[in-house]
């Protein structure tokens, strides 16, 4: 069986752990055919001022060269350098040039983000638990995924984890109707 991963993230996007070398090592070690690196694409000091949720403009060209790097290490293995693009809808304010986007031959398209908040970052849980919120989430979650992914603007190879407002553990307390677009 052929292993592969096309979506992690090590310390470059702020909340992960782990260096570029030790993501390949263990890539290695596991005897993965295919890895891609996919830290998030900066943000603006608006939506990320703590440089918690994605790569620093700063730090791209470290990122680039530490992947180049792993591959010479590790000739078997094909290192994917990618990016994950986090949709903001409306509120975007960058402006993200076709140079910019250049390095990134792998690109996810993610929503992290409902109208500006950061729904799935510890730091920001409290809102899951105000009256009402969970089925109010899920479905302003919902209309932004969607958006995202017919979204002709944003160019991307994949969509990522359409799950995630699950992961605090709060659901929607209705059943869905017949027409929900989860269905
Ligand atoms: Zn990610
Ligand atoms: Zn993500």
């Amino acid at each position: 069986m052929e292993l592969v991963n096309t979506h992690c993230h090590c310390v470059y996007s702020g909340h992960g752990v782990g260096s570029i070398a030790e993501y390949a090592d263990a890539a290695a070690a596991a005897g993965l055919s295919t890895l891609a690196f996919t830290e998030h694409f900066p943000l603006s000091p608006a939506f990320d001022p703590d440089e918690y949720l994605s790569m620093t403009p700063a730090n791209v060209d470290a990122y680039l060269a530490e992947i180049e790097a792993a591959r010479a290490k590790h000739p078997q293995i094909e290192f994917i350098t990618g990016t994950e693009m986090d949709y903001l809808g409306s509120l975007e304010d960058r402006a993200i040039t076709d140079e910019a986007l250049a390095p990134f031959r792998f690109r996810l398209l993610s929503v992290h983000f409902i109208d500006g908040w950061a729904f799935d970052d510890p730091a920001q849980r409290d809102r899951w638990e105000e009256p009402g919120a969970p089925d109010a989430i899920w479905r302003r979650y919902g209309e932004l995924w969607c958006e995202a992914a017919s979204n002709a603007h944003a160019a991307y190879d994949a969509m990522s984890h359409p799950d995630l407002a699950k992961k605090f553990g709060f659901y929607p307390r209705r059943r869905a109707p017949a027409d929900a677009w989860w269905r």
